[in-house]
């Protein structure tokens, strides 16, 4: 039997550890090789320890370089700065991959298949802020700087590219802004352009502006195959994408570096639902698929998918996409299909 794979298991918040739950169990049935080190993040840490990221946690993620992450709560205005922002940082996890498939056929958006690849360190999402008075208005102007790094640009245009290539997609789009701002997106396209070009003849390359790509997204998704953008237009592009394929209850994220990788759902912690063994486990059973082919098992990654799909095509859906089927509901149909 191959070895297992040490990996860090953060149930997280809310619907976290609910869906967490439903997901190890579909894994255990697909024989994935995963040797789970669970810990604690988020409001869950806080309660236990009073941290809300334990040194312990992160000591793990960087012991296995691999996690699989539920959703963590954030307090709005004070408590302490997102979690999510603070592993981005602590890892370097510099590209974020949000692929975004169509899982229920039949809609006005069929056959969709785009994977979107964020950078997710620097841009205007580095959220450097400050407030210039004027006379007696302490906040009479805002102001927000963004940076972008020709290194940084480099490494992310050829992260999308490499993973068109090992994925057998033919195209990255690179999107960008470099009409109104020529030196932050303007260097992510000059960089776009200078890599594309080591991947001639294998991929295709094209370029964007984000505002005409977001309208092309919902008038000829068909068009795109890989699309590689800086922090914040990646920010809105994913959750448009999303959008796109029946939302956030199926939408898969991956937060990739050199040296780990946190597998998450896009969503949150969905307290409104928490409890209540509603809610839609396929977006983080949809990262594993994610997490599996980056350990090189694509064969239960397809298996999985191939699960999945199946499920669906018989009908089954939870409340989020009209159904009435319960969170442990789609994890047993999953695993009646894997045996
Ligand atoms: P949310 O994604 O938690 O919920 C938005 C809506 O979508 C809610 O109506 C919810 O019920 C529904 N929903 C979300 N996931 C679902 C699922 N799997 N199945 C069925 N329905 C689902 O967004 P929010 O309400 O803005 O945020 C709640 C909390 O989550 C906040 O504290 C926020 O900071 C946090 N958050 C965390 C992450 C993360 O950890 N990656 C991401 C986004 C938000």
């Amino acid at each position: 039997m191959a070895d297992k794979i040490p990996a860090t298991l953060i149930p997280g918040d809310g619907i976290g550890p609910e869906i967490a739950d439903a997901v190890v169990a579909v894994l255990d049935g697909l024989g994935a090789p995963f040797a789970w080190e669970n810990q604690l993040a988020g409001m869950a840490a806080v309660a236990d320890s009073g941290d809300p990221l334990p040194l312990q946690t992160i000591e793990s993620i960087r012991r296995t370089g691999l996690a699989l992450k539920g959703p963590l709560t954030t307090p709005v205005g004070g408590g302490f700065k997102s979690i999510n922002v603070t592993l981005r940082q602590e890892f370097e996890l510099f590209a974020n991959l949000r692929p975004a498939r169509t899982l229920i056929p039949g809609g006005r958006f069929d056959r969709i298949d785009i994977v979107l690849v964020r950078e997710n360190l620097e841009g205007f999402y580095a959220a450097m802020e400050n407030w210039l008075p004027i006379n007696h208005d302490p906040k009479a102007v805002a102001m927000s700087t963004g940076f972008n790094t020709r290194a940084e640009c480099a490494r992310i245009v050829r992260y999308a590219f490499e993973h068109a290539v090992k994925n057998g997609r033919k195209r990255v789009t690179v999107v960008h802004k470099a009409n109104i701002l020529k030196a932050l997106t303007g260097l992510f396209l000059e960089e776009g352009r200078k890599v594309a070009k080591e991947y001639e003849g294998r991929v295709e390359m094209n370029d964007r502006i984000v505002d005409a790509c977001a309208m092309q997204l919902v008038l000829d998704p068909w068009q795109y195959d890989v699309i590689v953008t800086t922090n914040l237009f990646g920010d809105i592009l994913s959750d448009l994408i999303a959008g796109l394929v029946g939302g956030l209850g199926m939408a898969p994220g991956a937060n990739i570096g050199e040296n780990a990788a946190i597998f998450e759902a896009v969503h949150g912690s969905a307290p409104d639902i928490a409890g209540k063994g509603v809610a839609n486990p396929l977006a983080m059973l949809l990262s594993t698929e994610l997490m599996l082919r980056h350990v090189g098992r694509i064969d239960l990654a397809e298996r999985l998918t191939k699960a999945i799909d199946t499920v669906l095509a018989n009908g089954l859906r939870t409340r989020d996409l009209g159904g009435t089927a319960g969170t442990r509901d789609v994890a047993d149909a999953i695993l009646q299909q894997l045996r």
